[in-house]
């Protein structure tokens, strides 16, 4: 007789393919059916019904089990497109390459899958490093879970039975807080390297190590990620800033060694004084804002991570004697020129990074018609959140950054006097108020910084 350690190691290594895969209940893996999308539910219902195999799978399936909430619902199922859609009220059917099909409940859409085969190995499916071009091929419910990257991302849930199936003992790792990848690690990153980014995505999010075997090609392969499309690595890269682990994310990543072709200036970016704690600020924030649902903004993350170059820069300009507005301008280009080659930027959050670091020399310096223009910039708000950021990171004085906020929060009618104290702030003849609220809310100066409550003129 084998020991059972024995035994179930090859059952791993023939990863359920020859003994089927498991079938848990309810106690073995503890999902509440009543944190199901009851639309999620719907789907599986009425494919069924319909003689349809189908389950919940993927990230919702996951999250559930370790108790976070899932972002969305995805279901797995072994109906065409053509077959899904007739039975849904509103159902459309999306993407030319892969084929899915979106049922839509109102603002919740069900993306509703057919069960794929993994890639053939051929190289006419493949570019020259393994990537792969084609992965069209519908299969089996077995192949669909040996084609899904880990083992925690590669299980079923079946909403009428509440099992969850299990092909790779996903629930196993899940559990123990382990990212194990199906099949060969090194065969799988070569065929889709962002692999390699979703691997420290989920370790940062679910606190879990990256299975030796699983971790080992990373480094080396690193370099793969270079021949991923822009956008896609786009993507994922916003992905990773917002799964509410980004520090942890992007200390992973140096980790590991993939920063280098993803964000190559982090690199700089944690060398310059302060620059490391500068992102930290940031991405706590964003983390915050992540996890209390709430939306962040693209523009806002990547103009926080590349401020303090740009900021660097233009100190350094402004001490030769440059014009504050002018050189902000040239700096931030010069660090867009660099990043958005390199790091996949879209285009069109150039110009809104753009506005929110050019609106920062303007908070210090303006005058109260400028005021009103800036209140009317559809960036004005991400740029006094940065204005916070900056404060809260001491390089700004934080009474004058709460000036703007408030006036940011101001109904529009009670925008007028706070403008209008400014405007006599300008002339000289402080409000009583304002001289009060001055006194009692002395602001730290710091150097560089201007000092005041209410923001300084300009001679502009
Ligand atoms: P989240 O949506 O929380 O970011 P997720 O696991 O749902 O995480 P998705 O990108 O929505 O990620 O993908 C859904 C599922 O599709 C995954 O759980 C996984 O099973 C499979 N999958 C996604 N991307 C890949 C990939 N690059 N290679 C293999 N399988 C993948
Ligand atoms: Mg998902």
């Amino acid at each position: 007789m084998l020991p059972e350690t024995i035994k179930k190691f090859v059952a791993r290594l023939f990863s359920g393919a020859r003994t089927g895969p498991q079938r848990l209940p309810v106690e073995k893996h503890g999902i509440d059916r009543r944190q199901v999308s009851r639309h999620a539910i719907k789907v599986c219902e009425v494919l069924r019904q319909h003689g349809y195999e189908a389950y919940v799978v993927g990230g919702a399936v996951r999250d559930l089990i370790v108790g976070l909430q899932p972002k969305d619902f995805d279901v797995a199922t072994n109906a065409t497109p053509e077959q899904v859609k007739p039975l849904f009220r509103r159902a459309r059917i999306i993407g030319r390459r892969f084929r899915l099909v979106h049922v839509v409940f109102g603002p919740e859409i069900i993306e509703t899958s057919t069960f794929r085969a993994p890639s053939s190995n051929g190289s006419e499916h493949t570019d020259e490093h393994g990537r792969i071009l084609r992965d069209n091929e519908y299969g089996t419910h077995e192949e669909d879970a040996a084609r899904r990257d880990f083992t925690l991302n590669a299980l079923y849930y079946d909403p009428l039975t509440e099992e969850v199936i299990d092909f790779h003992n996903g629930v196993a790792d899940l559990k123990k807080r382990v990212v194990r990848m199906i099949g060969d690690p090194e065969r799988r990153y070569r065929e889709d390297p962002v692999r390699m980014l979703r691997a420290v995505r989920f370790a940062a999010k679910l606190s879990a190590e990256i299975e030796p075997a699983t971790l080992a090609p990373i480094r080396r392969l690193a370099p793969l990620i270079e021949n991923v499309p822009a956008s896609r690595l786009f993507d994922e890269t916003l992905k990773l800033l917002t799964c509410g682990h980004a520090m942890d994310c992007l200390r992973k990543l140096r980790e590991v060694g993939l920063h280098q072709d993803l964000m190559p200036l982090l690199d700089v970016v944690f060398n310059v004084p302060e620059g490391e704690h500068f992102v930290d600020l940031a991405l706590a924030r964003t983390d915050i804002r992540v996890r209390a649902g709430k939306p962040v903004s693209p523009s806002f993350l990547f103009a926080a991570l590349l401020w303090k170059l740009v900021y660097q820069r233009w100190q350094s300009l402004v001490a030769q004697g440059g014009h504050p507005t002018q050189t902000l301008l040239d700096a931030a280009d010069s660090v867009l020129d660099e990043q958005s080659s390199k790091m996949a930027i879209q285009r069109r959050f150039i110009a809104d990074i753009r506005e929110i670091w050019f609106m920062q020399s303007r908070f210090e310096r303006v005058n109260a018609r400028a005021i009103w223009r800036m209140l009317e910039q559809p960036r004005f708000r991400a740029a006094v959140d940065f204005l916070q950021l900056r404060a809260e990171a001491h390089e700004v004085d934080s009474v004058m950054a709460q000036w703007w906020m408030d006036l940011a929060n101001a109904a529009p009618e009670d925008r007028i006097p706070m403008v209008e104290a400014y405007q006599a702030a300008q002339r000289g003849e402080r409000p009583a108020s304002a001289v009060k609220k001055r006194r009692r809310r002395r602001p730290r100066r710091k150097p560089g910084s201007s000092g005041e409550n209410i923001p300084q003129p300009s001679n502009e």
